[in-house]
């Protein structure tokens, strides 16, 4: 699941018993004045707080997703080290995509990968053996450190050609692509607890996955933003 954490605290225990595994926190800083300032809410202490109890605590996988800004990247890096240095977590960093209500601040803030992998490969970070399953990240892991840097890169070459996603917003729509035309609805499964129809609903679905996104000519479908899906 992915999520914000607003609710993390909140939800932990409820998320547990429900059998979450694996969760996807988005934190764009480790500052709590530039955290405010992007998310309008002053709560990166009781972030940070919450995903220590959730890791003390659980056995769920976390993994940090980061918007990779100009501004922010390099200070960013530092301190996404530091943090996975004693937590076994994954720290993305993922390449500011344009959507339909960002373009200027795309185009101010936009920033290339390799300022991020340049820095980790010449300071003793490798990069991971990639398995079947794994989503779209490179992740780079080092001997010293418990946790790993991710580094989502959207507009590399061949980004989308292993893509094994499918994402269920929460109006109960799939999403074929991130950056599809459209979504389809499969609420009246899950509403009943259709396993059987949903399952033979999602394989209907696969023939019409697209291959890639449309990012390059600046067509990022239907989402006008990310915080429609939750990044
Ligand atoms: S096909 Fe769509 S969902 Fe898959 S990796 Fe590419 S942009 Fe992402």
């Amino acid at each position: 699941m992915t999520s914000n954490g607003y609710k993390l605290g909140k939800h932990l225990a409820s998320w547990q018993a429900a059998g979450l595994n694996q969760l996807n926190i988005s934190m764009d800083s480790f500052d709590a004045a530039t955290f405010h300032k992007m998310t309008g809410f002053d709560m990166l202490p009781q972030l940070l707080a919450d995903m220590d109890t959730l890791l003390a605590t659980t056995d769920i996988k976390l993994k940090i997703n980061s918007i990779l800004m100009a501004e922010t990247a390099f200070e960013n890096l530092m301190n996404a080290i530091d943090y996975v240095k004693d937590r076994a977590v994954t720290y993305r960093f993922i390449e500011f995509m344009q959507t339909r209500d960002n373009s200027d601040l795309f185009f101010a803030q936009h920033a290339q990968s390799d300022i991020i992998t340049n820095y980790l490969l010449k300071n003793g970070w490798q990069t991971h053996i990639r398995g079947s399953n794994d989503g779209p990240a490179i992740e780079y892991s080092h001997p010293d450190y418990k946790g790993r840097i991710g580094m989502i890169a959207p507009y590399a070459a061949h980004f989308c050609d292993s893509c094994n996603r499918l994402r269920v917003s929460s109006q109960g729509k799939v999403h074929l692509c991130l950056f599809d035309q459209g979504n389809y609805d499969i609420r009246q499964h899950l509403a009943h607890d259709d396993v059987a129809g949903l399952v033979n609903t999602l394989h209907s679905f696969m023939p019409i996955k697209p291959e890639h996104h449309h990012l390059h000519e600046s067509n990022s479908g239907m989402m006008n933003n990310l915080s429609m899906i939750g990044g």
